[in-house]
């Protein structure tokens, strides 16, 4: 197999009712691609009959590669191990759920061929996504242009085209907690956005819970910003500033107006649960940073891999 021009990673989380599908629209536009196109299916331990999918397309139809991973190791270390093996000159990270259109691949590329080196997609709207989840991603990407150090685009989910250029320096990035869409931000180089329309999903579920989504947003958060340490001072600021006004009124209670009661329990109750919550809250604050050091700190692989097909390295199980 000569050298692929364009290598296509889509991590997957039991998704076999997608596969099928997904691979029927690749391959139409693999047909419209010219040069060598290889295709990684990265399975982040699904439990369902995705592999046996992925072994039997490998098979079949040799532009299939896929990497097992040894457990489910979640969306972003899945994409950072696809990343890892790629061969093409250029790169597109897509979902298997056809939320996002292989067709807009070629777009892409088209982009490419301009000099771009990042071309991302940016959702116009999300068909058939709860209010919920429209209202917090919305309130999300705007808190997060506000406190990242750098510019990550609003609406901008995974799906992208990279030049080698890039994902050689996200491959030579050890850190493990990976918010992909911001690190490829903070890579630079020549970046542009394309805008598209984001389907339903094709079929399956929602593999992202709750708990993946928020840990993905305070990662992206906590990655990109030192504002949330900051909190600490300000507050702490404030509750001084808040005290002090709190000594002239007693003090002219006192002196002036000796008919206002003095404050009692309840106000300082109130106090005691404001300070020891913001106290907390600030504690809590440090803890994610200090919990992100500590995961760096160990250097453990970032993920294992159990099978591959296709793929270089066939003797390479570990990867950090
Ligand atoms: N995914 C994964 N590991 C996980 C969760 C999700 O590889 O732990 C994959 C999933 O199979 C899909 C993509 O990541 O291809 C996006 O997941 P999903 O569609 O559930 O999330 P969305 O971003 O659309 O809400
Ligand atoms: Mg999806």
């Amino acid at each position: 197999m000569t050298q692929p021009i364009v290598s296509i990673v889509i991590p997957i989380y039991n998704e076999e009712e997608n596969i099928p599908e997904l691979y029927r629209r690749l391959e139409t536009v693999i047909q419209q691609l010219d040069g060598e196109v290889e295709v990684i299916f990265v399975d982040d331990g699904s439990r369902d009959n995705s592999l046996n999918l992925m072994r039997k397309i490998h098979d079949r139809d040799y532009h299939f590669n896929y990497i097992s991973l040894a457990r489910n190791f979640g969306h972003q270390i899945a994409v950072t191990a696809g990343l890892n093996f790629v061969r093409g000159r250029v790169v597109v990270v897509m979902d298997a759920d056809l939320q996002d259109p292989p067709e807009l691949i070629l777009a892409m590329i088209e982009k490419w061929q301009q000099g771009y080196q990042v071309v991302y997609a940016q959702r116009l709207s999300r068909k058939k996504e709860t209010v919920l989840k429209r209202f917090t991603a919305y309130a999300f990407y705007r808190i997060l242009r506000r406190l990242a150090d750098v510019n990550i685009p609003p609406d901008t989910g995974d799906f992208c085209l990279m030049d080698r250029e890039v994902v050689d320096i996200l491959n030579s990035m050890p850190e493990r907690n990976r918010y992909i869409r911001g690190l490829r931000a903070w890579v630079g180089f020549r970046q542009t956005a394309i805008t598209f329309e984001r389907d339903p999903r094709f079929a399956g579920t929602v593999k992202y819970s709750f708990a993946k989504s928020w840990a993905l947003a305070i990662n992206g958060i906590i990655s990109f910003s030192r504002v949330p340490l900051k909190l600490a001072t300000y507050l702490g600021m404030l509750s001084a500033g808040v005290a002090l006004f709190m000594i002239f009124l007693v003090l002219y209670w006192r002196l002036f107006d000796s008919a206002s009661p003095l404050i009692g329990y309840t106000l300082i109750t109130i106090a005691l649960f404001f300070l020891g919550s913001v106290q907390l809250f600030c504690i809590g604050i440090l803890g994610e940073y200090i919990g992100r050091i500590y995961e760096e700190v160990k250097g453990r692989p970032i993920y294992t891999v159990k099978e591959m097909g296709g793929v270089r390295s066939e003797e390479l199980r570990v990867k950090s």
